[in-house]
């Protein structure tokens, strides 16, 4: 009958439908921050002009009672978690407010190195390095944000860690990891990679001596991220997402940046 078959079919659009709630309902998006916090234990390269954060007013306000804060603060460009613009390695390089949105997002490739970095400070990441993460996980996609994890945000604000030498002004001294030039170039012109970024202050390692890696990401127009947090906590197959929010800061050759990265989840649970 006909009124049969038509309750019967409005039987399964219900059930379908609690089944397609029931499935969104599982799915959570999971959002990892990776930055560390601005403030005067920011670590900046030395020679760098210092960290300043001044109270502008932070009261009852008269006649009305009600509160308010506001404060002012300035920042050299280089220093705790931040980008590098192109034009920081290469004169005719996009300066921070000229960067693409799109070329600061994308799935975020995570080359764990901590095991090297651990036996070696000077360990440079190259390009053995991201064909193992591609025998394991697949090829790098195209716009990917690839990020070294060299365990060094650990060491972070501790200026004689971060720089790997016990004096911290002086970066003939410094020994931390970063991306061998060879790593930097095969990944924008094999893969035509988003972002390249480290855990360490360099996208260089802390010997280099003329910033060969600097000047490749300035040359192809790429920009760096630098001191990145968290990595341990974003999953290392391409799986997450990874925004990088930088200041679009007129003429900038770089700036503080909020990177954080989503991982859409399925929960099984019943929450
Ligand atoms: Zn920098």
């Amino acid at each position: 009958m006909a009124t049969e078959y038509m309750m019967k079919q409005y039987i399964y659009d219900i059930i379908i439908l609690f089944g397609i709630i029931a499935v969104q309902g599982h799915q959570k998006l999971r959002v990892i921050d990776m930055t560390h916090t601005l403030s005067p234990s920011t670590v900046y390269w030395p020679g760098s002009p210092a960290y300043n954060f001044t109270q502008l007013f932070r009261g009852i306000t008269q006649p009305y009672g009600f509160w308010y804060e506001s404060n002012f603060f300035g920042t050299p460009e280089h220093g705790g978690t931040h980008l590098d613009a192109p034009a920081h390695f290469a004169q005719d390089g996009w300066h921070l407010h000229q960067i693409p949105m799109d070329k600061l997002a994308g799935p975020g490739i995570i080359i764990n190195i901590k095991d090297k970095a651990a036996n070696d400070s000077d360990y440079q990441v190259n390009v053995d390095d991201l064909m193992n993460w591609e025998s394991k996980y697949g090829r790098i996609p195209n716009g990917s944000v690839v990020l070294m994890n060299s365990g060094w945000a650990l060491h972070y604000p501790n200026k004689t860690l971060v720089f790997g030498s016990s004096t911290p002004n002086d970066p003939s001294s410094f020994h931390f990891p970063g991306f061998h030039e060879n790593a930097a170039n095969w990944l924008i012109n094999e893969r035509s990679v988003n972002v390249i970024g480290v855990d360490t202050p360099s996208t260089d390692y802390g010997q280099s001596k003329n910033f060969s890696t600097h000047q490749v990401l300035g040359k192809t127009n790429v920009p760096g991220l630098e001191n990145v947090a968290n990595l341990d906590m974003v999953p290392e197959d391409g799986s997450a997402r990874v925004y990088v929010a930088a200041l679009k800061l007129h003429d900038g050759s770089g700036g503080p940046a909020r990177v954080f990265a989503t991982v859409e989840e399925i929960s099984n649970s019943s929450k």
